[in-house]
């Protein structure tokens, strides 16, 4: 067997030349691969070894022994230890490019993608303070005390603050306000590791569009104590706060308003952030924001996308992909609380709708009604149950056009052949992983299918989290 020439905590000086997947910078030595986070290319480092592998190996950084011309100052204090940002350290242009290049490879390297049109990424006017949502873990710091903030890399442990460089403002303020009620009435945090303690998450969602607040604490019990003194101070208070949010010649302020408190009941052993219950104690049960002309609700447990000044230009581009006439039937799978499938609705003969989550389901129905919508119908289930029950169903009805929206795992295969057996002619598939996109891509190339165009919004700025729709259609048969 080939000796592994690495050793840990050796020490080595390297240059950086590429970013991992997790966005770690790479170097080599002594022909082997280097992941060292905190780096970027072009930087000459002086790393540690922490771990080694067969063929490659973590280091830590030590010593930036020449900075490469692309790194710039985090504006975070945190960004370093903080698990949320990990390319804060990277010029914003150079962020556009790792991701542009991220998801060129990906469909050639694993989706086997040749000829197809990789369109110019859509960056963000503003990669700071873009996130309406907010979900602060809450416990203990080592020394006892109170912690709010953020997971560092890689572990549980909180890291207390004030600030997120990345967040609406607005969620800052709420943040500390909880965190003044926390304390006044000694209110414990919940503890991970004993399973004790109450208060495990601050939930916090702004409407851009509307000003609207919606506060959630996600708790360990059934019942929060001081209820009425919490929704007194959030509901006596009203923000005005300077704001770079929504269109840039908009008023420079903006206030807030808290329409819906409630809590969220978690008492399981698990990572998973929200329980099903929602206690609604306040206003509400969802706020309500605004993506182009369609309003929206949205509950606690529906997902609604971060970033909803990106999101517009996305639902944008799936509708210029769609190419839609008006006389098309639509499948809109993974549709959440139907945000696409009323944006494709204006411009289709009628739009199904599917998702998994009953109030996102229940808020996409309310949605098409207060957007005055009558050709979008609306089913909860899972997509690769929902969509070959119909086939099955219904095999004379043809689809037009399918779009998918998938969490990172990407679409079950089983969707993809029903996909491919009601011969869709064309899916536009909006992705939030470049891989599982590729993945899903070289199966659908198996039954007939091909990529033709791919254009990536960034909707994330400062993370290395990328999002894009691709055109994939059928080849003529
Ligand atoms: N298109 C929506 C939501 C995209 S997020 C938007 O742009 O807002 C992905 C959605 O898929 C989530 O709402 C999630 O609850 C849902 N989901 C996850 N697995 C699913 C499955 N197997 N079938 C249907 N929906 C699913």
């Amino acid at each position: 067997m080939k000796e592994i020439p690495i050793q840990k905590n050796e020490e080595y000086s390297l240059e950086i030349t590429d970013i991992g997947t997790d966005g770690a910078g790479i170097g080599h030595s002594n022909d082997f691969v280097f992941f060292v986070k905190d780096t970027v290319p072009g930087d000459i480092v002086k790393i540690k070894v922490i771990k080694v592998k067969k063929s490659f190996a973590y280091g830590k950084l030590i010593k930036i022994i020449k900075p490469s011309k692309d790194r710039v100052e985090p504006k975070c204090p945190i960004a370093r230890q903080c698990g949320g940002c990990q390319l804060q350290h990277l010029s914003y242009e150079k962020q556009l490019e790792y991701k542009q290049r991220k998801v060129k490879n990906c469909l050639e390297r694993i989706g086997g993608c040749r000829e197809f049109v990789l369109e110019p990424i859509l960056k963000m006017d503003e990669p700071y303070h873009y996130r309406n949502k907010a979900q602060f873990p809450v416990g203990k710091t080592k020394d006892g005390k109170l912690a709010i903030g953020f997971y560092a890399g890689h572990t549980h442990s909180i890291i207390d603050t004030k600030t997120c460089c990345i967040q609406a403002e607005i969620n800052e303020k709420v943040m500390e306000l909880i965190r003044n009620f926390l304390e006044t009435y000694q209110i414990p945090p919940y503890d991970e590791e004993s399973h004790t303690g109450l208060v495990r998450h601050i939930l916090t969602r702004a409407g851009f569009a509307t000003g609207e607040l919606m506060i959630c604490l996600v708790i360990n019990g059934d019942k929060l104590p001081y209820e009425k003194e919490f929704v007194e101070m959030l509901t006596k208070k009203e923000w005005k706060i300077s704001t770079n949010q929504g269109e840039k010649d908009s008023d420079s302020f903006k206030f807030w308003k808290v329409t819906s408190i409630s809590f969220n009941i978690n008492k399981e052993k698990t990572n998973v952030i929200m329980g099903q219950e929602c206690v609604f104690l306040w206003g509400k049960p969802y706020i309500t924001d605004k993506i182009g002309e369609n309003s929206y609700r949205i509950s606690p447990l529906s997902f609604y996308q971060v970033n909803p000044v990106q999101t517009k230009k996305l639902y944008d581009m799936v509708l210029e992909f769609a190419k839609l006439t008006g006389k098309e039937i639509v499948w809109d799978l993974y549709c959440g609380t139907g945000t696409i499938s009323l944006f494709l609705a204006h411009q289709a003969k009628k739009v199904y709708g599917v998702e998994v989550i009953l109030q996102a389901v229940e808020d996409a129905k309310e949605n098409a009604k207060i957007n005055g919508i009558e050709n979008a119908e609306f089913f909860c289930g899972r997509a690769e149950l929902v969509l070959p029950e119909w086939y099955k169903q219904y095999p004379q009805e043809k689809a037009d056009l399918v779009v998918l929206d998938p969490p990172r795992k990407g679409c079950d295969k089983k969707l993809l052949l029903t996909i491919a057996a009601m011969k869709v002619e064309k899916i536009v598939y909006v992705s939030c992983d470049p891989a599982t996109l590729a993945r899903d891509i070289k199966i659908l190339g198996e039954y007939g299918y091909c990529l033709k165009r791919v254009r990536t919004c960034d909707m994330f700025g400062n993370s290395i989290h990328v999002e894009s729709v691709a055109l994939i259609q059928r080849k003529e048969s």
